[in-house]
């Protein structure tokens, strides 16, 4: 008999035929001898018009009041699923975030889980019961609601399988499973069987929004076995792994694009020790996460500085950087959002020479211009204009081989 943790995402609970759908599934799994816990998004769509209403009210809404509008959407997935288990005659209960309660930390929008009490959830184990868990939110110890970012219920799911100590955590989505990149932009994209920790935490860092890149972490810090499969279809999908638990070895894995991207660039920066922190802790502070960062050396003691963060965070961003250029005495600040990051990951990397210059070649020849480039020793990624994003992609994936067929 084994423990197994079930996330549904927002596509597989989009209505309550699907919701009743996906209760039969659990039940079946739960009929089979193994005990189920169940964590749920909100229905597809719901939060981004939550975030939309939020705007239409406040433009730039209370990130303390968001948290508390954002976090409905999964109140009213986790309730409708326990009703229709319960339909069915089997026990289910569902859990909000403060009720379990997942600890977090404040940050509103983008929280870190500090602790999951399992007392709850494995009394309603025990007793029979199928519980059912908020994605994407908690509490923080002065009793606020938090959400944890977008995609964060995948989070919770690896998070709760982790504490509660199951033998694996299934991530039912839309798609069946992790591909070589998006299948949505790539007909040709081929379904990987299983790829490392690692690997997978690069694809969701760069853009592979098929799994929170926090869940990535938690899943490989602890050992937790991660399926990734689709809920309407129920075949076998993809299986994230410790990498040698993986015989095939290739250069390339996949190849993943993000639009979230904003860049900004201060001229004329004076050239002393002490400028780049002046620059980059108050975007810290402000909770900001800075991605690629270039400095141009420029013949006097001035120098330039380009720098990428997340478009949600630009406006904000700017605003601080405007502010940091007048006390350092740099001469301006413009930004651009109409950017892109297309990346290649792969742990065959590692050992190869010459994969970053056949992407840059292959990019030239499609007449794409790389704007910044950045390497890690499984990954290499380079910023274009946003217009590229499907053909680099495209061309990426046929000419690193991994075209199905
Ligand atoms: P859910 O609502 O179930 O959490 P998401 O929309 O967050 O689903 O993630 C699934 C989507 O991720 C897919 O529909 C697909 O378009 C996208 N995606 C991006 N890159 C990949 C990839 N390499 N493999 C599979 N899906 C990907
Ligand atoms: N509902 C949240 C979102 O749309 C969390 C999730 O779906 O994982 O981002
Ligand atoms: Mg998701």
């Amino acid at each position: 008999m084994a423990l197994i943790v079930q996330k549904y995402g927002g596509s597989s609970v989009a209505n309550c035929d699907l919701i009743k759908g996906i209760a039969d599934h659990v039940i079946a799994c739960k009929r089979q001898g193994d005990d189920i816990v169940v964590v749920l998004s909100a229905m597809s769509g719901e939060t981004d018009r939550f975030i939309d209403m939020a705007r239409q009210v406040q433009p730039r809404p209370d990130s303390r009041e968001l948290d508390v509008l954002m976090a409905a959407g999964e109140q009213i997935t986790t309730s409708l699923f326990a009703m229709a288990v319960r339909e069915k005659g089997f026990k289910a209960t569902s859990f909000l975030g403060y009720q379990i309660p997942i600890d977090t930390d404040s940050a509103h929008g983008k929280a870190r889980i500090l602790d999951i009490s399992t007392k709850k959830l494995n009394a309603a184990i025990k007793s029979g019961h199928i519980p059912v868990v908020a994605g994407f939110q908690g509490v923080t110890p002065r009793g606020n609601i938090t959400t944890l970012g977008r995609g964060g219920s995948d989070t919770t799911a690896v998070a709760v399988a982790v504490v509660l100590n199951a033998d694996i955590c299934e991530i039912y989505t839309d798609v069946d499973g992790v591909y070589t990149t998006d299948p949505h932009i790539c007909p040709n994209a081929r379904k990987i069987d299983r790829i490392s920790y690692e690997e997978m935490m690069e694809m969701a860092s760069l853009g592979a929004k098929v799994l929170d890149i926090r869940s990535v972490e938690f899943a490989m810090r602890y050992g937790m076995p991660v399926h990734v499969r689709s809920s309407f279809i129920y075949n076998t999908g993809t299986h994230v792994v410790k990498e040698d638990e993986i015989m095939e070895q290739v250069l390339v894995s996949g190849v993943t694009y993000s639009r979230n991207e904003a860049r900004i660039t201060i001229t004329k920066v004076p050239d002393n020790p002490g400028i780049a922190a002046s620059i980059f802790n108050p975007i810290s502070d402000a909770n900001i996460v800075v991605d690629m960062i270039i400095q141009n050396t420029r013949a006097s003691d001035l120098t330039d500085m380009t720098f990428t963060i997340p478009r949600r965070d630009y406006d904000q961003a700017m605003e601080i950087v405007k502010k940091v250029a007048k006390q350092i005495g740099a001469e301006t600040a413009a930004g651009d959002c109409g950017i892109a990051k297309v990346s290649i990951v792969g742990v065959g990397m590692r050992n190869h020479a010459g994969v970053a210059s056949k992407m840059f070649d292959i990019l030239a020849r499609h007449g794409i211009n790389i704007l910044m480039i950045s390497t890690s020793e499984i990954k290499i990624s380079c910023v274009i204009e946003e217009k590229y994003t499907e053909l680099a992609v495209r061309a990426l994936h046929e000419e690193f081989g991994l075209d199905n067929g």
